[in-house]
């Protein structure tokens, strides 16, 4: 059985899904504060409550025979983490410290963490690998990297193994269109650009074009969530394949591809068929301008490879957005 906190999530969802489709038991956990129940697999097994939550966790601990917790619940957006730093380190730092507390008092000892590229902060290379130091600059990207801190030190002192994946910036919807991207309020550029093409929104605005990059705008590597989930899958394999050996592991999830804000709109005008209308907006706060993956680590260690190019993804959410125009409500 597979513990996955946030299994109601964006995130989450696809990687249930994709468990399950595999042959493997899940159980999920999710307070539904920003997830959605008609997100989870109708074969998982449901717990409302927060993945740090002392009781829930003795009663799953107990209950259940756990292989592995993969714990994709968190607050993760960068902008609101300047605005709300206490909210960061509170749902991402103290709520792991929770978990991680009851894994090791059950001698839970395979972790798969959702971390984020926003722990390179500003990057002096173009494309970002694994040995770059972390500089975060955002509440975000400082309390993903606690806990990866923490994650290195409780697998030196304990029979603990982990992998932590820093994604850079998740996009596109399941292939069957049954789930996708819905964020109230959305603030991420592909959905806040198709719902825009979709009528929803009188412009699209971007977040400064004063940028040090080809066309002033910042600079992101988008990759499918489907390619995303199968790297979660290949991690749980290895963990689950090396018992006995030590795997405390970080890699990059990207497609070593960079597109700016402006591409992206243009990306999403010709997948739409349908003419954007932009408003420029000063920068906001927390964004590096340009943050682009090198995923050779995962790619020669687990044999990752991406399968969806920057047009499929975005064919996928458009697919999504169209299928559920007022998402799963
Ligand atoms: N962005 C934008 N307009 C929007 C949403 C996002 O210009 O309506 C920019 C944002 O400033 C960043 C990039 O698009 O440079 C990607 O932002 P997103 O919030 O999707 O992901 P993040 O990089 O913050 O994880």
């Amino acid at each position: 059985m597979i513990l996955v906190t946030g299994g109601a999530g964006y995130i989450g969802s696809h990687v249930v899904r994709d468990l399950a489709d595999r042959g493997y038991s899940v159980i999920v956990i999710d307070n539904l504060t920003t997830g959605h129940i008609e997100a989870v697999d109708k074969r998982a097994i449901f717990i409302r409550g927060d993945a740090g939550d002392p009781k829930l966790l003795d009663l799953i601990f107990k209950t259940y025979s756990i292989q592995a917790v993969m714990h994709f619940a968190a607050s993760c957006l960068v902008g609101e983490s300047v605005v709300h730093p206490l909210k960061y380190y509170q749902n991402n730092v103290v709520e792991t410290v929770r978990l991680l507390q009851k894994m090791t008092e059950y001698q839970i000892k395979h972790f798969i963490f959702s971390s984020t590229c926003a722990t390179y902060g500003i990057p002096n290379q173009s494309t970002i690998d694994e040995k770059l130091p972390t500089h975060p600059i955002n509440p975000y990207g400082k309390s993903k990297l606690m806990i990866e801190t923490m994650l290195n030190s409780i697998s030196a002192s304990a029979d603990f193994n982990y992998i932590a994946l820093r994604y850079f910036n998740v996009a596109g919807a399941h292939p069957s269109g049954e789930v996708g991207e819905d964020h109230d309020p959305e603030t991420h550029l592909i959905p806040n650009i198709l719902r825009h093409l979709q009528g929803k929104s009188s412009y699209i605005e971007i977040w400064g074009n004063d940028y040090a990059t080809s066309d002033g705008t910042c600079i992101r590597d988008y990759i499918h969530v489907t390619d995303l989930s199968a790297g979660h899958i290949l991690a749980l394999e290895y963990l689950l394949k090396n018992q006995g050996r030590k795997t405390a592991e970080i890699f990059n999830l990207g497609n070593e591809h960079g597109v700016s804000v402006l591409e992206m709109i243009h990306l999403c005008e010709q997948v739409a068929g349908a003419k954007a209308n932009v408003k420029i907006q000063p920068r906001r706060k927390g964004d590096p301008p340009q943050l682009v993956a090198s995923s050779q680590k995962i790619r020669t260690v687990l044999g990752w490879a991406p399968r969806y190019d920057i047009i499929s993804t975005i064919e996928t959410a458009w697919n999504w957005h169209r299928k559920h125009p007022n998402g799963y409500n």
